[in-house]
């Protein structure tokens, strides 16, 4: 069975456009809204792997991913953060928060399933942190 990937997105276009890409790959898509539903979706159904974008209207994606690691049975899932917010810093604020990956917007249809399938590896290579990696 293809992994199950939850998605964190409150814009439209953007849900629509990584569900539809990874969906046609096989992988499942769960998908919240808004930080908060994310959270209780990530501790009810536990997906391999979490797509955050960081502005989310309220609790925004560092504050999501804190929460997501610093639960026990949360902790261990790769998350890739998925952001057009383009200013110096926001690589290391992620590294700083436990996000494994990070890819920009807008989204390149042509690269974005092999990107995301980075971080997607069986646990014994889940530290495959090439994008948002030390320092
Ligand atoms: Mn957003």
């Amino acid at each position: 069975m293809k992994a199950s990937l939850l998605l964190i997105e409150d814009n439209f276009h953007n849900r629509y456009l990584a569900t539809f890409l990874l969906e046609r790959q096989g992988y499942e898509i769960l998908q919240a809204e808004t930080g908060p539903q994310g959270l209780e979706m990530a501790a009810k159904l536990l997906p391999d792997l979490i797509l955050l974008d960081i502005q989310l209207p309220g609790m925004d994606g560092y504050a999501v991913a804190r929460a997501l690691k610093s639960a026990p049975q949360l902790k261990s899932i790769p998350i890739v953060a998925v952001t057009s917010y383009a200013m110096a810093g926001d690589r290391e604020k992620c590294s700083a928060v436990g996000i494994e990956g990070y890819l920009e917007k807008p989204l390149n249809p042509e690269t974005f399933v092999a990107d995301v399938e980075q971080f997607l590896g069986p646990p014994a290579k889940a530290n495959n942190d090439a994008a948002c990696a030390d320092r």
